[in-house]
């Protein structure tokens, strides 16, 4: 169930496409405040989670719905990523709920740390605050970029194609899946393109019975490379 592009049949995978879609609540909850729903606790799947937490990058303005401790404020990363240690030391409601401008606000988030601080944990305190030390708040909103769009707008396409960054491409699919051939041909290509018939090669692979040599022309294994392009057939044997 992948893209035509990356070799499946363009079938929608709905599991992915449900963290997709939920990846929009987070959106909409970062983008428009005045939904009566914002501070609503919204069930979402951890990969959806993770997604928005890596698509959207935040440029301040006045703080307001900027999340200190989990936006990707800083340089386009997170407190979460820079200091993991501070942040492990406060506590998951302030983490969730600290806006800049609250953080800011006589270094509020200074008094959200709880508990000390190994060495390693002071030291990621002290670059955070040279961090937060140069940041100046002014009167526009803060500007939230949806990073896998042009438009820096979420799309329900974007986040869902994202699930396949990494994947191997399909080169032949335009070529395959737009020509006019009947579509049983073209799904027969696709499977031989694939290597996805049931040839000996195949079958031996498995432990099935097969024949040991091409059943045409009894002179090589049957693969479908063989079948396709070099079986002669009975010709071939002379
Ligand atoms: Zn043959």
């Amino acid at each position: 169930m992948r893209p035509l592009d990356l070799g499946g049949l363009g079938i929608i995978n709905l599991e992915v496409m449900a963290w997709a879609l939920q990846a929009r609540w987070q959106w909409h909850k970062k983008t428009r405040v005045d939904r009566p729903w914002t501070d609503l606790e919204l069930p979402s799947h951890p990969n959806s989670l993770a997604l928005f937490a890596i698509a959207v990058k935040t440029e301040l303005g006045n703080g307001n719905t900027t999340l200190f401790w989990s936006d990707n404020w800083l340089h386009g990363t997170s407190v979460e990523n820079l200091a993991p240690l501070v942040f492990a030391s406060v506590p998951p409601r302030i983490r969730k709920r600290q806006t800049m401008a609250d953080a800011l606000t006589n270094n509020g988030w200074v008094a959200a740390i709880r508990g000390g601080l190994s060495w390693v944990g002071i030291r990621e305190f002290l670059k955070l605050w040279d961090c937060v030390q140069g940041i100046v708040l002014n009167e526009q909103e803060d500007r939230h970029i949806w990073k896998l769009d042009a438009k820096g707008c979420y799309s329900s396409k974007s986040a869902y194609r994202s699930y396949f960054l990494g994947s191997v491409t399909f080169e032949p699919w335009k070529r395959l899946w737009k020509s006019w051939a009947p579509n049983k041909c073209k799904v027969f290509l696709w499977l031989a393109i694939r290597n996805r018939c049931w040839t000996a090669d195949r079958l031996a692979k498995r432990g099935l019975p097969h024949p040991d040599r091409c059943p045409l022309c009894d002179q090589e294994g049957e693969t479908v490379q063989h079948l396709l392009v070099s079986c002669g057939g009975k010709t071939g044997v002379v």
